[in-house]
């Protein structure tokens, strides 16, 4: 990445995040260096380059992958000697401006919107609810309380609703905001006596939706401002949704009266994620991302492989998507599996299903109603060979088992009869349906 190519992505975040932030956050960045998928940035202070990364980290590494530098993460450094005299002012202005209406609340991510939520049965309720509470009708759950792990959707959600409720009530006060910024702009404004302000702010939305409230547990100050507010807005029929990483009555030191509110309205929770949503997200990022990176193939398989084996949490799979989008556009061919499994190795190992070869071998061979000794041994009839290079394929798809590894354990073969096993799979489920089921049903087998 060049300090061209820096300004042209800086061009199309301005696209994404809109001209105030772009202003605010985005300008002020300079492109230091690019070096083995770090890109770094000087920026004036800490907080700035704290807040940088977690409101638009997203965006930029999306803006910097697309335009085809391999980037896994952002460094933001503030240069020795502190702020540069012409870019203090900015960022001064920027941190410290009075808390008005404008800076209630955080930026909305543009890419987290109902349409790009893919919805399953994890998620369909917690889904619903919030639909609900974007129609903006007569209040009905309040507060929604939206809970569930790490990275399956609380905040798209939360951006989902504030996005609709404002294109259908533009003058509809919302703000959206974390509970650590809730908690930074409390502290600010207890510092610069400015309660009253901050109180007014606050209990004057028609929206307030806090992220994370997690956060504010035990913070006995934050919490208890948090509380009237929230109370205040609940009363006057205005809106509350709130989120957390577990369930109210779970989260060590919210008071029970917090606790009790919540209960009055809608708690609904996000579960992990299960093999066809992981799928259908993939699906729909890679719908989403084809118009940018042109003529970009992916293998059949690649897909369901990534699904199957990267279970953890949507944004990892992002992530291991967004990765091998940025190599495909650099070495500029189809991304197979193999590829795939290459140059995700480091992620795939963290998030290892632990199936093994041999129970894969194991699975086929009931499957097929064939002996375990005949699927691994050296008769080459159909009857056997055939399962056998379902179990290849198998294997090369859910273990991180290289080729000659898995050769070594069908009986010493070698890695390019595994190769040729595997390929011919990958064609026959084009056309042989009774293949695609096969491996449909072992697959469930295996993964249960
Ligand atoms: P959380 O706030 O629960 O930690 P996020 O809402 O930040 O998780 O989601 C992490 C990433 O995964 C985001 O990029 C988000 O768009 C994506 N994501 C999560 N669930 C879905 C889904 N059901 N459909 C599409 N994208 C999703
Ligand atoms: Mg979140």
């Amino acid at each position: 990445m060049t300090e061209e190519t820096w300004g042209q992505i800086q061009q199309n975040l301005l696209q994404t995040v809109g001209k105030n932030n772009y202003v605010n956050w985005i300008e002020p960045l300079e492109y230091s260096d690019y070096d083995d998928g770090v890109a770094t940035f000087l920026v004036p202070t800490h907080f700035m380059g704290n807040w940088v990364q977690r409101n638009f980290g997203d965006a930029i590494l999306s803006e910097i992958t697309k335009s085809g530098t391999p980037v896994t993460r952002l460094e933001f450094a503030v240069p020795n000697g502190g702020p540069k005299p012409q870019s203090a002012p900015r960022a001064a202005r920027a941190v410290t401006a009075p808390q008005t209406e404008e800076t209630a609340g955080a930026p909305l991510d543009a890419r987290f919107r109902f349409d790009s939520f893919v919805v399953g049965k994890p998620n369909e309720l917690a889904h619903a609810a919030a639909k609900r509470v974007a129609d903006g009708g007569p209040v009905t759950f309040n507060p929604l309380f939206l809970y569930g792990g790490v990275g399956l959707g609380k905040t798209h959600l939360m951006h989902a609703i504030a996005w609709e409720l404002k294109e259908k009530h533009p003058e509809a006060k919302i703000v959206y905001l974390s509970a650590e910024q809730f908690m930074y702009r409390f502290v600010q404004a207890l510092r610069d006596k400015d309660m009253m302000a901050f109180k007014q702010l606050y209990r004057s939305v028609d929206v307030l939706m806090v992220d994370d409230v997690q956060f504010i547990a035990g913070k006995d100050a934050t919490q208890e401002e948090f509380f009237h507010t929230f109370n205040a807005l609940v009363d006057s029929g205005k809106q509350v949704i709130l989120s957390a990483d577990r369930a109210p009555t779970e989260i060590p030191g919210i008071e029970d009266r917090i606790v009790s509110r919540l209960q009055s309205g809608l708690i609904a929770d996000l579960h992990p994620t299960n093999y066809e949503l992981r799928l259908g997200i993939l699906q729909q990022k890679v719908e989403q991302y084809s118009g940018q990176f042109k003529n970009l193939e992916i293998s059949d398989g690649v897909l369901e492989f990534l699904a199957h084996r990267i279970s953890t949490n949507v944004r990892v799979l992002e992530g291991a998507l967004m990765r091998l989008f940025a190599f495909g556009a650099l070495v500029g061919h189809e991304i197979t599996l193999d590829l795939a499994q290459d140059c995700l190795s480091d992620i795939l190992r963290a998030s290892d299903r632990k199936i093994t070869v041999e129970e894969i071998q194991r699975k086929v061979a009931d499957h097929y109603s064939i002996r375990l000794s005949d699927l691994i041994g050296p008769k080459r009839v159909r009857t056997f060979a055939r399962p056998r290079q379902v179990a290849m394929y198998l294997a090369k798809q859910l273990t991180s088992r290289s080729l000659p590894e898995i050769g070594r354990r069908f009986g010493g073969r070698d890695h390019t009869t595994v190769m040729h096993g595997v390929r011919r799979i990958e064609e026959l489920q084009q056309k042989d349906s009774q293949i695609a089921d096969d491996l449909e049903l072992l697959r469930r087998l295996l993964e249960a």
